[in-house]
């Protein structure tokens, strides 16, 4: 009888490193003209160098190289001057040429390092390297028939490779999500993962704790989810430690994740693994990346979600908060305009208050309507006109929602809502004091009995207010003058 995978945890340290593709978003494919679509016809987006013709040459997508580039700088990447494509041979159905374009010993980006959101903390975890390479094709299996489809195929890619340092099965799914959040801030890359735009493989190996040395580790490929992820990593650490804690030996092999069973296959070992032949590819002439495209991709580089993640915080924005007005640089920016267009900015107050309504009345209706932010039928400067609006008692937070729902589903201006309905806050102190005097005399018999000890009336004669003025009595003076009325 093994122990539990927690017990083996206080004995086994668990490593991860993981190797994650990342598709372009090119209009056409890393080293010919045909286009780059999800979903056409199979076989309908290929050309003489996809099929692998004789005497076709490859021309690079340049495009693709200044997309890499700004992932290359976004993670502080040593970015090299001269890279050189490679070929990696191997023999496979979905990829005609026999090789496939990729780039081996002088890769484009190397040492930067990713900054990882987990749980409360910011991980960096460094990248050993980013390198261009192009898609493979995919093959498809229909009983005893197989398919290949090319349309994928010579796709520009980009391949994110980690150093092995990741800990857990939720750091991995942490890593993907903080660099599917990344490309996509970036506008390199949709990283769609449900049309594999962004999918990873994880090596996986465990060790004592205080072992410098690294475990032997297992590949695991095919992971398309972020819940793939942690479930693949997750199983695959409880295997080997089932292993290694019984005195057994970890075996380098290749496995497959199959998510509908929840588990993994062995697909090849050592033994069988591919001797990819890499050479320089003679075709190609060196990857230049010249002073001027460097300066572009700097200058055009946005702010960061991480950076954005503490400034927000520095705010005053809540973690929890900060981190979804972060979790899209759509997002983001829509609270940055929204603060912007408020008297208070960032500072403090303003932006939580924009924070609270854009995160809870804004996102809500967007996700009834299932909308994005960005299709967002208010304005960040109408949605932070209304706040003020609220925060200087013009109208109360309770018949601020109401306005809230009519300018979004109108767009008329919140104030323009306001005077039409006649809904301003009452927050005139003899007007009020005589509204709830006559509340009170009209209540007579209720009014003795709190003033006899029955605490619960207080709301009666609160709703009785709100009933009498239409929701527009100021909630705080209300309170205050009710209690000097009541006598208590
Ligand atoms: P390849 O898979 O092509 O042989 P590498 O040996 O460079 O390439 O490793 C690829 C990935 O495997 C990297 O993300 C690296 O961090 C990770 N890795 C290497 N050794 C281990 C290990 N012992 N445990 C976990 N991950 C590892
Ligand atoms: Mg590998």
């Amino acid at each position: 009888m093994s122990r539990s995978v927690p017990q083996m945890l206080e004995d086994w340290e668990p490593v991860i490193g993981l190797e994650v593709h990342v598709q372009l978003a090119t209009r056409t494919k890393a080293f010919s003209p045909s286009a780059v679509h999800f979903g056409e016809p199979p076989n309908s987006l290929t050309d003489p160098l996809v099929l692998g013709m004789p005497g076709t040459l490859p021309v690079f997508n340049k495009l693709a190289l200044e997309l890499a580039l700004k992932l290359g700088v976004a993670t502080s990447s040593k970015i090299r001057a001269r890279s050189r494509f490679a070929r990696k041979q191997y023999f496979y159905p979905d990829l005609p040429k026999g090789y496939q374009i990729s780039q081996y010993d002088e890769p484009l980006c190397e040492h930067g390092h990713l900054d990882v959101l987990v749980g409360t903390t910011v991980k960096r975890v460094r990248l050993t390297r980013i390198h261009l390479e192009e898609d493979a094709g995919k093959n498809t299996h229909v009983g005893a028939v197989s398919h290949v489809d090319l349309n994928r195929a010579g796709v520009p890619l980009v391949e994110v490779v980690s150093e092995p340092e990741l800990s857990s099965a939720e750091e991995a799914a942490e890593f993907m999500r903080s660099l599917h959040r990344l490309v996509r801030w970036l506008e390199i890359s949709e990283a769609d993962m449900e049309k594999g735009q962004l999918r990873c493989d994880a090596n996986v190996s465990v060790r004592l704790r205080g072992e410098d040395r690294l475990g032997q580790r297992t590949e695991l490929k095919n992971i398309n989810s972020f819940r793939f992820v942690q479930n693949a990593v997750e199983h695959e650490i409880a295997r080997q430690l089932r292993i290694v804690d019984d005195g057994g030996r970890i075996e380098r092999e290749t496995r497959l994740w199959d998510a509908d069973a929840g588990q993994s296959a062995p697909m090849r070992s050592k033994e069988e693994a591919n001797d990819y032949r890499y050479f320089p590819d003679p075709d190609l002439p060196p990857l230049v990346v010249d002073g001027s495209t460097m300066g572009t991709i700097l200058h055009a580089l946005p702010e960061l979600p991480l950076p954005r993640f503490e400034r927000y915080q520095t705010a005053g924005i809540a973690r929890d908060d900060a981190r979804t007005l972060i979790s899209d640089r759509a997002m983001a920016d829509y609270f940055d305009a929204a603060c912007l267009a408020h008297p208070a900015g960032h500072a403090g107050h303003g932006g939580r208050t924009i924070a609270n309504w854009m995160l809870t009345e804004l996102l809500g209706a967007l996700n009834t309507d299932g909308k994005d932010i960005r299709e967002s039928p208010m304005a960040a400067e109408t949605l932070s006109a209304l706040v003020v609006l609220v925060e200087d008692g013009t109208i109360s937070g309770k018949i601020g929602k109401e306005i809230f729902a009519e300018s979004y589903k109108t767009g008329e201006a919140p104030l323009a809502i306001i005077d039409r309905r006649d809904v301003r806050q009452i927050s005139d102190e003899p007007a009020l004091w005589e509204i709830i005097d006559n509340v009170v005399k009209a209540s007579p018999k209720q009014a003795e009995a709190y003033a006899a000890g029955k605490d619960g009336l207080f709301g009666f004669f609160v709703g009785a207010v709100m009933k009498a003025t239409n929701s527009r009595a100021n909630p705080v003076m209300t309170t205050d003058l009710l209690k000097k009325r009541l006598g208590r």
